[in-house]
């Protein structure tokens, strides 16, 4: 699979059906134009992206950019783009098992709701939303690791906004042991719960 360098990121260049194909394990982080601002100066934000495994473009512009740059990017994945894409591919794989961290309290449950009946069979098997400003108290990140494990989850589907969400995937993806994937989908927990 080939990348694609825009200013000082490496944007990997996947057709959406590559990508569901490749994706066994992992970190999937949705760089866009705000990402790649913020990667100009924000040394933290770019570790937690150097951390990756994947990063995929979510942006229109950026694949603009690429084409101006003679190395087309195939497609655009953003998290709402790529989040339902995943679950369709994988809805008769009884080895995904998602747990979706984020949105307004409620918002993550009828999300699930939705997922669950267009799926067929409860492939999100559980939801947390987070309180504003969980993510400096330990003993809440503690009860959120608790809670995805408890939920029999291997893949976590975090929709925090940037780069709350991607942060929070540097700082704790080693504290899940259960979760071989994790997702960074900004707002597209809204989206599902419409
Ligand atoms: N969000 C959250 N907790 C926070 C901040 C944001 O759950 O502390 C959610 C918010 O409800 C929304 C999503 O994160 O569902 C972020 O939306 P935004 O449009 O900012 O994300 P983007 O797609 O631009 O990264």
């Amino acid at each position: 699979m080939s990348q694609v360098r825009i200013l000082n990121l490496e944007i990997d260049n996947y057709s959406m059906q590559e990508f569901l194909e490749e994706l066994e394990s992992g970190v999937v982080f949705t760089p866009n134009v705000d990402h790649l601002m913020k990667l100009q100066h924000d040394v933290q934000f770019m570790e937690a992206y150097q951390a990756v495994e994947y990063k995929v473009c979510d942006s229109k512009v950026l694949i603009y950019a690429s084409r101006l740059l003679g190395k087309p990017l195939k497609e655009k994945l953003s998290g709402s783009d790529l989040f339902p894409a995943f679950y369709t591919f994988h809805k008769h794989n009884p080895d995904i098992r998602i747990f979706l961290l984020g949105a307004a309290a409620g918002v993550a449950e009828t999300a699930q709701q939705n997922i669950n009946t267009k799926v067929g069979r409860d492939i999100i098997v559980g939801t947390y939303s987070p309180p504003y400003g969980f993510e400096t108290d330990q003993k809440e990140c503690d009860r959120i690791i608790e809670m995805v494990q408890d939920s029999g989850a291997n893949v976590l589907a975090v929709g925090l906004g940037a780069p709350k969400q991607e942060m929070f995937i540097y700082k704790y993806r080693h504290a899940f042991p259960t979760i071989k994937i994790f997702l960074a989908i900004g707002a597209t927990i809204d989206f599902e719960a419409e």
